[in-house]
């Protein structure tokens, strides 16, 4: 309908998030501008800029009763007050009575207080009550009540202590956020569908909004802060269950034919007996690569759970499908061990495997390019080169990222684009919780490998100080004699090329080099030390990892390059300086890398840390060998920005919901979003129109969730 002004009155209102916040009563443009720097562009920005905590100052105090020293709420009637002036100081003193007393508030250098008081007002005051002269509150909040229906938001409730920024107070910030309230709260259109508020026990979204802002009660706050986090996680769960219908929704997949000959002599061929998860995951993985939808599926296992036989097993099948199959790795190191190894087991049973990393150069290089692209090559394993634009694939039917969280997004995307639609099988050595994992790669089937091979003898590990210095020397001394290797793992490639972290202090961090010097001249000049970091060239390092696996190197001394995969299952003892200075995922990590044989095994913390931090750390790691238990504790000691190292991984940053304290939620969430998603994967209800727009909104464009 149309209007004499010739409005359509008809038409949706503009929505929250396009409406600058300058409109809001109270902000205009030059608050607008210090709004701004708090990332608030919108009248919904504002709505969603939520207090950090609040104060409970809705218990009133009679004057007679308020204790000096403690804060206090009370409510009074204005009966004199004055301005001082002296020594460049002004002093604005107020006394405030009710029926039990009097009590005086008092402002410094505010002069311009005297006009907001009449004598005669009802005030509500909050503050620390002091003892000079008088009992008095000094700078405290207060409230001028007009009218005694009208709503309190500074005193005399429970109040909102908002994120700040120069230029603008509390007291500024909740009234403009209350003027907000006051015009748009209505306009806050419901997304949640009736019957998942019902079930899950939360309340409306504009009741959740007013008592996030100001809450009416503890209880309403809480249940405002269950309804937050739920939409948080329901949005990203959405987005997820949509792109990964989209992925499933697909049917023009690799169909590999399960079985034959080949796989036979394969199976034939497997040095041991699969553990009980590594058959679930095969079994997982055969169905996935049978299917005409492409597999998108990430196996997850801790270090040493035995994930490459796993790979090995859907790389020959897709091989003896008549395609290729290719495996990335994050390291120049880690791509030749998975070569070696690959090409042992597999060559006799004709499997043709070439590697391309930037170390394969000139003629080398353009004959590997050529037997890819003209199919000779059955398997290709390497590094970042294999996705570069001049390699091209015959048919790639099975594409495995090994240590996947070590790659970026784009890199993932870029491999599967090598080929239509290939399966893909992403592998990784955090072994995160279910849950956690499952929305992490929420777009993911996932396989868990949560049972190690039998017959393995956990390593041992210990955290001794400084004076066990030479002890330690003395035995990894004693066990090379016995023919065992050792890993001797340093924070530093050189002295003075990192600056210390920590502020001020002088650290005395051990350097790769300088004790490889040491190493190899004055403690163990009887001994083979090798070295090893990541500045050294390719030809380097492969040679020096090369002499470790033959054992002509007894002794290596590293910097964290050793960190993912390398498999020398003759190491006996890991010695990690400065242990201190690593996280606890990549300890264990490191950790990880002995103890793979079926000798005895010594990982060995030498530090004399005072850092409380660290010490956690260290005695978590000692605490258990579980990986899952040290990915757990990790998560909570550094909080899941830290530990997933958010862009990396593409997750979304959560605002409001906390991935360790709100994981019932996230579970509750995820269940509701991917069952409205599969009753209605494209929201084309149109009571989900609102949900629809939200996702497209907050997650396009975010390459994690396009793909
Ligand atoms: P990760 O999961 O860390 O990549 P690997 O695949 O490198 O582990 O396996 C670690 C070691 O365990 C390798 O030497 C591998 O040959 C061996 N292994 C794997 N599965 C089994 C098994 N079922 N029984 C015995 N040894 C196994
Ligand atoms: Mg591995």
């Amino acid at each position: 309908m149309i209007t004499q002004a010739g409005q359509n009155i008809n038409s949706k209102k503009e929505p929250l998030s396009a409406i600058p916040v300058r409109y809001v009563k109270g902000v205009g443009p030059a608050r607008a501008e210090i709004l701004a720097r708090l990332d608030i562009g919108t009248v919904e920005d504002l709505l969603y800029h939520f207090p950090r905590r609040y104060e409970d100052r809705s218990r009133f105090c009679t004057i007679n009763k308020v204790k000096v020293g403690e804060y206090a709420t009370i409510k009074g009637e204005v009966l004199t007050a004055g301005l001082r002036r002296g020594k460049g100081m002004a002093l604005f003193k107020m006394a405030v009575g009710d029926e039990t007393g009097v009590i005086y508030a008092v402002w410094f250098n505010q002069p311009y207080m005297q006009k907001m008081f009449r004598s005669g007002d009802k005030v509500v005051l909050y503050g620390k009550v002091e003892r000079y002269k008088d009992i008095q509150i000094t700078n405290p909040e207060f409230e001028i009540i007009k009218d005694e229906a009208e709503e309190m938001i500074h005193a005399g409730r429970i109040v909102p202590i908002y994120p700040l920024t120069e230029g603008i107070s509390q007291r500024g910030m909740r009234s403009v956020v209350k003027n907000l309230l006051d015009k748009y709260l209505e306009e806050i259109e419901e997304f949640l569908p009736q019957d998942i508020k019902k079930r899950n026990d939360l309340p409306g979204l504009k009741q959740a909004l007013f008592n996030i802002h100001f809450p009416e009660s503890e209880n309403l706050r809480k249940a405002a802060y269950e309804r937050i986090v739920f939409d948080e996680f329901f949005e990203l769960q959405v987005a997820l269950a949509q792109r990964k219908a989209r992925v499933k929704g697909a049917d023009d997949g690799v169909a590999h034919k399960v079985g034959g000959e080949l796989m036979g002599s394969f199976k034939a061929v497997i040095p041991f007996k699969l553990t009980d998860a590594q058959k679930k995951a095969i079994t997982d993985i055969e169905n996935d690569m049978a299917s005409t939808k492409p597999m998108n599926r990430l196996l997850e296992g801790d270090v040493g759970s035995g994930k490459t036989i796993v790979a090995s097993y859907a790389l020959v099948l897709t091989v003896s499908n008549g395609y290729q199959g290719v495996l990335m790795a994050p390291t120049e190191i880690l791509a030749q061990q998975h070569f070696m190894n690959l090409n042992r087991s597999l060559s006799p049973l004709g499997i043709n495997i070439v590697i391309l990393t930037n170390s394969v150069v000139d003629e080398a290089r353009e004959e590997a390019k050529r037997m890819i692209e003209e199919g000779r090559a059955n398997i290709v394993i390497g590094t970042h080169a294999i996705i570069q634009e001049d390699v091209k694939f015959k048919n790639l039917g099975l594409a495995v990222i090994d240590e996947q969280h070590k790659f970026g997004v784009d890199q993932r995307v870029q491999l599967k684009q090598k080929g239509f639609n290939p399966d893909m099988l992403f592998m990784t050595a955090t072994p995160i919780p279910r849950t956690l994992a499952m929305t992490l790669y929420g777009d993911l089937d996932l396989s868990i490998l949560d049972e190690m091979p039998k017959g393995r003898i956990p390593s041992k590990s210990y955290w001794v100080g400084e004076q066990r210095r030479e002890g330690i020397y003395k035995f990894i001394a004693q066990e090379a004699a016995a023919g065992s290797q050792a890993f001797i793992v340093c924070p530093l490639i050189e002295k003075g090329k990192v600056l210390s972290e920590a502020k001020g202090k002088k650290e005395d961090l051990k350097a790769a080099t300088e004790m490889y010097g040491k190493f190899k001249k004055e403690i163990f000049p009887q001994l083979k030390v090798g070295l090893v970091h990541g500045r050294l060239d390719n030809e380097e390092k492969e040679r020096v990892m090369a002499d470790f696996r033959s054992g002509k190197v007894q002794i290596l001394v590293s910097t964290t390059v050793i960190e993912v995969g390398i498999d020398n299952p003759n190491v006996s003892v890991m010695l990690i300086e400065n242990p201190e200075r690593f996280g606890l995922s990549q300890l264990h990590q490191l950790r990880g890398r002995i103890g793979r044989g079926n000798q005895r095994s010594y990982c060995i913390l030498l530090s004399d840390t005072e850092s409380e931090e660290a010490k956690k750390r260290l005695k978590a790691l000692i605490g258990t060998t579980s990986g899952f238990n040290i990915a757990e504790e990790d998560l909570q000691l550094r909080g899941p920005g830290q530990f997933f190292g958010t862009r990396q991984h593409g997750l979304p940053e959560l605002r409001y919901a906390n991935l360790v304290a709100n994981v019932k939620q996230l579970e509750i969430a995820r269940k509701e979003a991917f069952d409205l998603v599969k009753g209605d994967p494209e929201l084309k209800d149109p009571g989900h129109g609102q949900i629809k727009e939200i996702v497209r909104r907050k997650f396009t464009g975010k390459t994690e969730l396009k793909a």
